[in-house]
Parts: structure tokens; sequence; C-alpha cells
């Protein structure tokens, strides 16, 4: 790559941020442009539902680095700037406001939206959603003692702002279509265990219950009955935000599709982060859309090691978090191929761990308040190491020990 190529990344999020700082980091001295739809520089989105919305973190902690780093590392930071369309035989990248800007390497980076739900109703002006920090202010303007938030879906994002709207005095009420929540993402055990923490601090939380129809104060189900509340949140899962490469005849699967350097079917254009369909080298190459923050930086390092030539970063094993309460829930791998589920631990009880196995392999682990299971877990799973099951499933057994 000639030391002055100039790179331009649409999407100035988690995965956006991170390339323009590698870049630099690996030591590309060419222009870079960062070009992003919000009007802050990029920030950490995990806390909107948690710390920063519970009051316990302010907007200096969300930032990824602070504004002045951007000018200091000669990065063209450019906010409130949304990519309308690619040319991509002229290398052209147009903007809402008329400009436009040429690029050697183009990075996408434009994460994804929430799901809208496609009732009456659903797309009032005043249902919240929670992907920005806008609508993370919005949210926690209407949380306080005296209010009820209905949350409409039981993921991972609906339940953290639930326990977050408790921590503000706030009640909450869960509606979830599918017979338990985390229904999608985790296991049936998880599912009982959340649900059981969030009933004892107070949420009320309705499974089997689909939301018909929405109004400015409260939802309609479909057996007739209407839940009152003072703010409606809908989390219903993500899509991703692919429209731009679509239109660019990037070839795309519900996502870009990226090989495992950030490479798309254009030698000039790089995809990272929540728009992608990626390969999972651990599972076996599985494409799989993964929305989280650990792989927007590991596709960020791939697609800024590929831009300067130097070797990628070694595969990792996908992995997440969720904070609720007192319970930090880590999850590595994914339960692909599993065949059955051993609990380590009293799942009634904080501290306990579900690991998913292929055959004598680990695939995947849950682990709740259990981090040295969850650090085990995700290093048996990368080396692909058999496990001895009976002591696995005996949490006085050390994990070092399960290996075979
Ligand atoms: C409330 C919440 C809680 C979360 N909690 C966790 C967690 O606990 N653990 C975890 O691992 N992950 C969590 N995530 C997921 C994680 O934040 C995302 O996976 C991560 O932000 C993805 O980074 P990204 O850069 O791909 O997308 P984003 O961070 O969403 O950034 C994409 C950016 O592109 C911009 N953009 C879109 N289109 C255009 C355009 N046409 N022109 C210019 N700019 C554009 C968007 O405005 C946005 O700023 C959470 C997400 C949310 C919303």
């Amino acid at each position: 790559m000639h030391p002055m190529t100039k790179v331009l990344i649409i999407g100035a999020g988690h995965a956006g941020g991170s390339v323009a700082a590698f870049l630099r980091q690996y030591g590309h001295e060419g222009p870079i442009i960062l070009a992003g739809e919000e009007d802050a520089p990029p920030y950490q989105r995990p806390p909107l539902s948690k710390a920063w919305l519970k009051g316990e973190a302010d907007l200096e902690a969300l930032l990824l680095r602070p504004l002045s780093f951007y000018a200091e590392q000669n990065i063209d930071f450019r906010p409130s700037t949304i990519a309308v369309s690619v040319d991509v035989a002229a290398r052209t990248v147009a903007f809402h406001d008329g400009s436009s800007e040429t690029y050697d390497i183009l990075v996408l980076a434009t994460g994804s939206t929430a799901r809208k739900l496609p009732i009456p109703g659903g797309d009032h002006p005043d249902l919240l959603e929670l992907r920005t920090l806008k609508d993370a202010e919005r949210l926690k303007a209407v949380l306080g003692p005296g209010k009820r938030l209905a949350v409409v879906g039981g993921g991972y994002v609906g339940l953290e702002a639930a326990a977050s709207a408790r921590a503000l005095g706030a009640e909450a009420i869960v509606i979830e279509r599918a017979p338990r929540v985390l229904a999608r993402v985790a296991s049936q055990t998880l599912s009982a265990f959340f649900t059981a923490q969030h009933r004892a601090h107070g949420v009320e939380i309705l499974t089997d219950a689909e939301v018909t129809a929405i109004a400015h104060d409260g939802v309609t189900l479909a057996d007739g009955s209407v839940v009152r509340a003072d703010a409606v949140l809908v989390g219903v899962g993500a899509l991703a935000s692919d429209s731009l490469a679509r239109s660019a005849g990037l070839r795309c699967d519900d996502g870009v599709v990226v090989d495992d350097q950030a490479r798309t079917s254009d030698p000039a254009i790089f995809a990272v982060g929540d728009m992608t369909r990626r390969p999972i080298p651990v599972h076996g190459g599985v494409h799989h859309r993964l929305e989280s923050v650990p792989n927007a930086l590991e596709q960020a390092k791939q697609a800024a090691s590929a831009i300067v030539g130097r070797p990628g970063p070694s595969p990792e094993v996908p992995w997440f978090w969720s904070d609720q309460y007192d319970f930090k829930l880590q999850i590595a791998g994914l339960p692909f191929d599993a065949d059955r589920q051993v609990v380590r631990g009293d799942p009634s009880a904080s501290g306990f761990a579900v690991f998913h196995l292929a055959g004598d392999r680990i695939v995947s682990v849950e682990a709740v308040n259990a981090p040295p299971e969850f650090m085990a877990g995700k290093q048996l799973i990368g080396k692909a190491t058999p496990v001895d099951v009976e002591k696995l499933s005996d949490p006085a057994v050390s994990m070092k020990a399960v290996a075979l």
C-alpha cells in the first residue's frame, strides 16, 4: 500500500473510530477522513443502557478517545456528515449536504439500526429506542420515581434498560413475544435466572405476550389487554445498516459479506462492525453477524492491518457481556452444533456457568459472576481442547483440570 493512500471511513462509531486509531498506531501516514452521522466523536454504546443511564458515567467516560485525539493524530473527523451514495467506479462518496469526497480505500462502518415494529403505532414519534446517546438522553428524561416504563422485547438492551429504570426508581414491565426472555441469544437456564432476578427487583415480565398496537400511553397485547405506561421502549433487535453497501453493489446477505481481513467484494472497500457478516474461524469459518464491541475492535484491527500491509491479528473467540443489577454475564463462543449443556455451579445462586458442548468440546460458555469459568472456557473453545464432562460439571474441580 502506498504510504500516502487516502482512507475514507464512513461511520464514526466503535468500529470506524477504532480503524482510524489503529491506522495511525500501525504507522499509516496518509490522509484519514472519519465521517459520521452523529455529532459526538466515537463513543461506547454499552453504558447507554447501564452505567450512563443510571447516572454513574458522564459523556467524557463514554468517549473512545478525547476529541483532541483526532486533531493530534491528523485524523480529519467530520461529525454530522451522512454518506448518501458510493460511486465505486469513480471512488467517490457523496454526502447529504451535496459535498463529496474521493478515496483510495473506503471503510464502511455504519453499524446497525433498531428494528421497528410493523404494527399500528410502531412509528409513533414518542416511542423510544436505544442505539445512540440522543436516544439514551430521551429515555433517561422519562425515568424516575412515579414513572412506568414498558419495554417491548426481552433482549439484552431491553433487560438492561429495565434494570437501570429500577435503579432510578421507575417501575418497569418487559413484554416478550417468545416463551422466555433472551430466547434468541441465551440458554433456558440463563433466561430463567435473569427472569427470576428481574422479578426479585420488581420488574414485571410478561412472556408469550405479543404487542399488536402502540399508543402514547401504553401498548395493546394480542389478547386485547392494555399495558399502561408513561414511556414505551422498543428493543426488538437491530438490523445491519448495509443500504449504502447494497446500493454500491457490494455482496450483501443481511450485512455486508466480508472475509477475515474485513475485505468486501470490492478490493478498494473494507467493512467492519455490526454491519458485516463475517467468517468465524473458531467455528469452522461459518459466516455470522456479530453485534459486539470485541467484534468491532477485532475487525477494526483486521482492516487497519490489511490497509497498512502488516499481518492481521490472531482470530478471536467471539465474546460479549451484559450487566444487570450485580450480575456480570460473560458469553464466549456460539452454540452452533452443540448437542448438550453442562451447568457448573448453582443457577439459583449467583456464580455459575452454562457450557455448551459439541461432543467433548466446548463451543460456548455463558458465565454469570464466574470470570474463571469464562476465561478458561474461552481458551478451551479457541484451542478446541477436549474436556472431561464429569469434571467440568463439578465446581470443586479447577477449570485447569477439566482439559483432557
Ligand atoms: C444500548 C446498547 C448496549 C450495548 N451493550 C453491549 C455490551 O454490553 N457488550 C457488547 O459487546 N456490545 C454491546 N452493544 C453493541 C455494541 O455497542 C456494538 O456492537 C458496537 O457499537 C458496534 O460498533 P459499530 O461501529 O459497528 O456500530 P456503531 O457503534 O453503531 O456505529 C455506527 C455509526 O455509523 C453511523 N452511520 C450510519 N450510517 C451512516 C452514514 N450513511 N453516514 C455516516 N455515518 C453513518 C451511525 O450514526 C453510528 O454513529 C450495545 C449496543 C447498544 C446500542
